[in-house]
């Protein structure tokens, strides 16, 4: 039970003064659903503003507070240009207030002629006069009356002004409770760090490095303390201890040779299955590495023991791929392998709960369905999460519950990630790396192309699909609305359509329908289809061999551990691979940089470290697609800084708290974890 302390935080987001039906859609697409969101939807930055005397006080591109008088109108003669205030200051220098669109009308309102007004915003040059585009605040007296001089900048919405996201935050601060201090005092000493509730108001009032250190802290804290928890947890539960007999496996007629990755990977997985304790380990490998060979191998020992398992995909597409995969690997082995997902229903459906209850299906290859409460297992000994990043920890419990919390667990990933996030974001397990690929494997040219050169490309693919040979095509989704992504991708679609040939390519976005999004995927998969045009939903996992070359548009929109991600779905065949990364003409600096790193280097791991450093460097552009981290208050920086003391003081309150988190610290970071919505570590409390 959450405590009631933390009540009003988790109010609803309508109980907040000025939220109706109308702004619940806005707010809801940036996570403002709880009073404690707003409370935690920190500013981008601060906007610095000066009070000055006089325009002349003032420099170009400086956000300044300054009196001025309107001396005239001037609309634009077609109608469809801006409407300019031309004002003085009090030393009668002018300078042009320009309204764009509705702007407009409001504007001889807020600023009537020949009387002095308060305005605030910023200095430009406009040919050879000052100009200042749609002023941010206009008052009538004294400059205070426009607020702080450093204004908050928050990420906002369609729908959502500053306006009126602003008095919602301020409300949310208002009822903050104080909270018991969960942080060890030594390190709140050492620090100077405020307490939560003063952190809280002052990251909104300006750059404050204590405060959000603090609340960054905070949440990493909470995050190793719940990781913790689950480990400790583990340690009590007692499993299965399975050691099959490798009757299974000296069926499978496998036809390569496993790496001394592979072969590792599954002694230590062959090691922990043994043990009289759930396994809890991460199988982490690039794309390509051969991970699904290695599940296979702990599944079989799992049934030579007459137990099941389960294989869980982020995906319907994924899922059927492996269960195809695992079907033809394990084809000489007599294992019953079923797919099970949200769209199996009747009979078909019916039968496979059957066959897992009495034990006649031995595997069974799913999205989420497998999670639903009608799916009951006779003895599922081994769970197996593909992409474990798509799903939270919280599900992985929820799927091991099902299995008594008994079941070993095998997570696998193929997002590289690097050092300090692995602690971060996996704690509770131990890690296993298959950090050698297959041999044979060659490597991917990788090229950065203007988008000016499109014909150039489309003329390339032509040749390309020409000699037999398939591809993939990615458009990115970079807008607000999805609507407009998926406009981009259907328009490229008809175009691509136009050049190669009606039934010659075929389109994969997630708006589809997911029989017509696996009838699309198949025809490309089968070969009769040469180019799939799709967003990023081939991302994970898909395996065409016959693939071997790669369009990106837009590639400087995508993280670089996505164009890593993406790239990997090529090479894969025995013939060259092209990966052609598109770039716009508004390349940053970090854009830049990132795909120069994509044409250097295909290791997986560099580029994850690559990855969290650019992000580091706190670029706005671009970053909705890099790969999420599991938070949402700590930035990169302050996961690198902050991380490993979060994690110590965890450990020390482990330890002193005897991993029950009694005593009135332990109290407190019950409250951390409830905060941070980590709470299914505190429901692992004998007591909880
Ligand atoms: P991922 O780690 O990305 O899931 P997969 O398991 O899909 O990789 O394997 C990629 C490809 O490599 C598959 O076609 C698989 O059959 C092949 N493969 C796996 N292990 C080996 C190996 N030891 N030698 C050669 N090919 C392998
Ligand atoms: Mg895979």
């Amino acid at each position: 039970m959450r405590p009631d302390i933390l009540n009003p935080l988790f109010a609803a987001a309508d109980s907040l003064k000025g939220v109706g039906a109308k702004l619940e859609k806005p707010l809801g697409k940036l996570g403002l659903t709880r009073v404690k969101d707003f409370a935690y939807h920190l500013p981008d930055r601060f906007i610095e503003r000066r009070q000055i005397g006089a325009l002349a006080e003032g420099g170009i591109g400086e956000h300044v507070i300054v009196r001025l008088t309107a001396k005239q109108y001037r609309a634009s003669s077609t109608g469809r240009g801006p409407f300019r205030v031309v004002a003085e200051d009090d030393a009668g220098e002018r300078i042009a207030l320009t309204y764009f669109g509705r702007a407009s009308y409001s504007a001889k309102k807020l600023l009537p002629l020949e009387e002095p007004r308060w305005v605030a915003g910023k200095l430009e040059q406009y040919g050879d006069t000052l100009q200042m585009v749609h002023p941010d605040h206009v008052a009538e007296d004294g400059g205070a009356a426009l607020g702080q001089t450093c204004e908050p900048v928050y990420p906002l919405s369609d729908g959502l002004t500053a306006g009126r996201l602003q008095p919602l935050i301020e409300q949310s601060l208002a009822i903050l409770p104080e909270l018991p201090e969960w942080i060890e005092p030594s390190v709140m000493a050492k620090r100077g760090w405020p307490a939560w509730r003063e952190a809280l108001q002052r990251v909104h009032r300006a750059r404050d490095k204590a405060a959000s250190d603090r609340l960054a802290y905070d949440e990493l804290f909470a995050s190793a303390l719940a990781l913790m928890l689950v480990r400790a947890d583990n340690r009590r539960r007692k499993g299965p201890a399975i050691q099959g007999d490798g009757h299974l496996r000296d069926k499978l007629d496998l036809p390569f040779a496993l790496t001394g990755a592979q072969r590792r990977s599954i002694a230590e997985i062959e090691g922990d299955m043994a043990q009289p304790h759930p396994m809890l380990r991460l199988l982490q490998g690039d794309v390509g590495s051969g991970k699904t060979v290695v599940a296979l191998l702990a599944m079989l020992n799992a049934i030579e023991c007459g137990k099941q398992a389960a294989l869980l995909a982020p995906t319907e597409i994924l899922a059927r791929q492996h269960h195809a995969t695992l079907q033809e690997m394990a084809r000489g082995t007599g294992v019953e392998i079923a797919l099970l997902t949200g769209r199996d229903k009747g009979r078909a459906r019916e039968s496979i709960l059957m066959g897992l209850l009495d034990g006649s299906i031995h595997i069974v290859v799913g999205t989420h369905a497998i999670f639903q409460e009608s799916v009951s297992y006779r003895d599922l000994g081994l769970v197996v999460i593909d992409e474990q990043h798509r799903f939270g920890v919280g599900q992985r419990l929820m799927l091991q519950q099902k299995a008594k919390g008994t079941a070993h667990c095998l997570a696998m990933t193929a997002t590289p990630i690097p050092r300090t996030l692995l602690l971060a974001q996996h704690g509770e397990m131990s890690v296993s790396q298959l950090d050698e690929l297959p041999p044979g494997r060659k490597p991917i040219d990788t090229r950065v192309v203007a988008v000016e050169r499109m014909d150039d490309v489309v003329a390339g693919l032509l040749r390309h699909v020409e000699q037999g040979k398939q591809a993939y095509w990615v458009c990115p989704m970079v807008h607000e609305h999805e609507r407009e992504d998926l406009a981009a991708a259907e328009e490229r679609f008809d175009t691509l359509k136009q050049v190669l040939g009606p039934d010659n390519v075929t389109l994969v976005h997630g708006q589809l329908r997911p029989e017509i999004k696996d009838e699309n995927m198949a025809r490309f998969a089968s070969g009769e289809c040469a180019v799939l045009v799709a967003t990023t939903v081939i991302e994970v996992g898909v395996n065409v061999p016959n693939a071997s070359l790669m369009v990106i548009e837009q590639a400087e929109r995508f993280g670089l551990a996505q164009l890593h991600q993406l790239r990997g779905r090529v090479g894969r065949g025995a013939a060259e691979s092209v990966c052609l990364l598109l770039r716009g003409q508004a390349l940053s600096e970090t854009g830049r940089e990132r795909l120069a790193l994509m044409r250097e280097t295909q290791d997986g791991f560099r580029l994850a470290e690559e990855d969290l450093r650019l992000r580091g460097g706190g670029e706005i552009l671009g970053t909705r697609q890099s790969g999420e981290t599991a938070f949402h208050v700590a930035s990169p920086e302050q996961i690198t800084d902050l991380l490993e003391a979060a994690h110590d003081d965890a450990q020390l309150l482990m330890d002193r708290a005897s991993s029950e988190l009694e005593g009135p610290r332990g109290e407190a970071a019950r409250i951390a974890l409830y905060l941070f919505e980590r709470d299914y570590g505190v429901q692992l409390l004998r007591g909880g």
